[in-house]
């Protein structure tokens, strides 16, 4: 057993007996790790979720429940627990990665990207951090051809099974992709295009339609939070 200190986030916690609760995080040393919070609703006010900052805790060898001893929130991310246009993408972007990530899984590129939403380009970071983690999990669909014949896309696609398809060899039962959406996706892997890129909501809500019925794909699993995140985000 070792104590730690690491930079991280948390994003889940569970209540759990009478005042304790079981918190999930990200940490960039260790990856996605659980911790058991033995008083988690004091008087103080309790653990908070959404800001990085560092992470006190007690590293167990034989369980993976590692005990929490603090968590020190960085005062200049205190505005992201604030800010609904960031905490609403952050929660979405953390029920997908718990459904990717192993314990302890290491990716330090997270970590980079938690701390762009300080820029508040939202759309483009929440759209840019699913592609990476879908990508670096080895789980993101060729987009730039048709997996059938062959065909390069430039615009509209379709998505079935994992697979990417041009409008021509579609299976029945598709996901078909809207214009721009092949555009922003490309601009994901070109840094020039990158930075030129402008999204609004409204481009971001046509990418991630395609991305949660992929991850609800890929997963099996309903992905519940995109449902909530689509009513609110349209109301901030
Ligand atoms: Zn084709």
């Amino acid at each position: 057993m070792e104590r730690i200190l690491s930079e991280g986030i948390i994003y889940k916690i569970n209540k759990y007996a009478d005042n304790s609760a079981i918190a999930s995080a990200y940490t960039l040393d260790y990856g996605k790790i659980k911790l058991f919070i033995p008083k988690a609703y004091s008087s103080k006010g309790g653990v908070q979720t959404f800001i990085p900052g560092e992470i006190d805790f007690l590293k167990k060898d034989t369980s993976e429940l590692n005990k929490f001893y603090n968590f020190h929130p960085y005062t200049s991310y205190m505005e992201y627990a604030s800010t609904p246009a960031v905490s609403l993408r952050l929660s979405l972007y953390f029920d997908i990665f718990d459904k990717f990530y192993e314990l302890e899984q290491a990716d330090t590129v997270i970590w980079t990207i938690l701390k762009k939403y300080k820029t508040s380009d939202y759309s483009k970071i929440n759209l840019f951090s699913i592609y990476a983690l879908l990508k670096n999990t080895g789980h993101m669909f060729n987009f730039n051809v048709c997996s059938s014949c062959g065909e390069k896309i430039l615009e509209l696609g379709a998505l079935n099974n994992g697979l990417y398809f041009c409008r021509k060899c579609a299976p029945e039962n598709s996901f078909y992709t809207e214009s721009y959406v092949n555009t922003i996706l490309r601009a994901f892997s070109n840094q020039e295009l990158y930075k030129n890129l402008k999204i609004n909501k409204f481009d971001e809500l046509l990418v991630l339609d395609l991305f949660a019925y992929h991850i609800e794909n890929v997963t099996c699993s309903f992905l519940k939070s995109y449902k909530l995140f689509k009513e609110l985000i349209i109301t901030i």
